[in-house]
């Protein structure tokens, strides 16, 4: 399976790392070895002075396709979850610097918290589905896929011309504003509509 990640795709986000609002979706990837999953803690890296929460809602791809149109992007899809995106943000910036791939400070070992997945089909609104993260019970990211500059069915359309889509891959659609670091004894909790679903302790 494949970790797809979009990065920039909430424009106050893209803000608040001085970063232009990109034309076409970002993307990155992780590898299968990323993943964290439901309540697993997270160690905190020894190459990292800055680690840094970025929650994301992830979209599960339903089944395989390559150059999918836009009037079906729709179907490959079918149900979401919870993702945290830990980033080095100190290695990634000395990285991005450079013009060098950030791999090292986006994809390394446990760096995709995930929680399990619902079904979108109950979800109180599934064109706008509201998220957040708390910190410390302190709500941290609010965000809202109603504000995605690249919504869904886009990125299905964009990602297919270059990756073949298959059954079980995930997506992580981009992080909205608010994104910060954390330190050892913080608790990370992640909701969708108000429905609590990744709790992650910071070790
Ligand atoms: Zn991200």
């Amino acid at each position: 399976m494949k970790i797809i990640c979009i990065g920039r795709n909430y424009v106050a986000h893209a803000a608040e790392l001085k970063n232009a609002v990109p034309k076409n979706p970002l993307i990155f990837m992780k590898p299968p070895t990323a993943l964290l999953l439901k309540d697993k803690p997270m160690y905190i890296p020894e190459f990292t002075n800055d680690l840094h929460y970025e929650a994301e809602i992830v979209l599960k791809i339903a089944k395989n396709g390559r150059h999918v149109q836009p009037e079906f992007a729709r179907e490959y899809y079918t149900q979401i979850a919870f993702g945290i995106d830990f980033t080095a943000r100190d290695l990634q910036s000395q990285l991005k610097e450079k013009g060098h791939p950030w791999e090292i400070a986006k994809g390394f070992d446990f760096s995709a918290g995930l929680s399990e997945f619902i079904n979108m089909s109950d979800l109180e609104n599934s064109e706008h589905i509201q998220f957040h993260l708390d910190l410390n019970g302190e709500t941290v990211q609010n965000g809202n896929t109603k504000d995605l500059i690249f919504d869904f069915d886009t990125l299905i359309v964009y990602i297919s011309k270059f990756f073949k889509l298959q059954q079980g891959d995930i997506i992580y659609t981009g992080t909205p504003a608010g994104v910060g670091p954390v330190k050892i004894g913080d608790t990370l909790e992640g909701y969708i509509e108000n429905k609590k679903l990744l709790s992650c302790d910071i070790k």
